[in-house]
């Protein structure tokens, strides 16, 4: 059961992943990850999606490349292709060219808190402008959220949570 969280997880310091591991064997990390996100978003569809995206853009990225598309998707592997393994190494960039203006949301995000969701479109719109997890790049999504590495860690404890089978915590019933 540790090993999701270790994979999520992976980079942090161990005592940390320690923790995270000690108060979920103690059933107590998520309704810690509850207490600090009581509720879900509302942006549930990708027209929805699309705006909250442009939105965040014109705030904060408006010389940025436009965004075109904006989706969720379903087989979007988030820890894979999406906030990578914390390793600083480079995203795959099969046909850059053509996909960058696109942003694909995993549709786990549909269901979770807006702090999430915002974590995960400021980690994207950085990549328009950052390709790597490098040093530039977590200081961009860190200028569009301040919080960011704090939302990054919870989302990915939660991503981890899911990814071992768990229940989702913020299921809203309604599609
Ligand atoms: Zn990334």
């Amino acid at each position: 059961m540790a090993e999701g969280f270790s994979v999520y997880l992976a980079g942090y310091p161990q005592e940390l992943v320690d923790r995270v591991q000690g108060l979920h064997g103690q059933s107590r990390l998520l309704p810690w990850l509850q207490e600090q996100y009581p509720e879900a978003h509302q942006v549930r569809t990708d027209r929805a999606l699309y705006d909250y995206v442009q939105d965040m853009r014109a705030r904060y990225l408006r010389n940025g490349a436009p965004v075109d598309k904006v989706l969720y998707d379903s087989r979007l592997r988030v820890l894979q292709q999406a906030l990578g393994t914390h390793t600083r190494v480079a995203r795959v960039q099969g046909s850059k060219l053509k996909t960058r203006r696109e942003i694909r949301i995993g549709t786990q995000f549909r269901q979770m808190p807006e702090a999430f969701l915002r974590m995960i479109v400021v980690h994207e719109l950085a990549h328009l402008k950052e390709m790597n997890h490098d040093k530039a790049f977590y200081q961009l999504c860190q200028h569009m959220e301040p919080d960011y590495p704090q939302l990054e860690f919870h989302a990915r404890i939660y991503l981890g949570h899911l990814d071992q089978g768990g229940e989702p915590l913020w299921s809203t019933g309604a599609g």
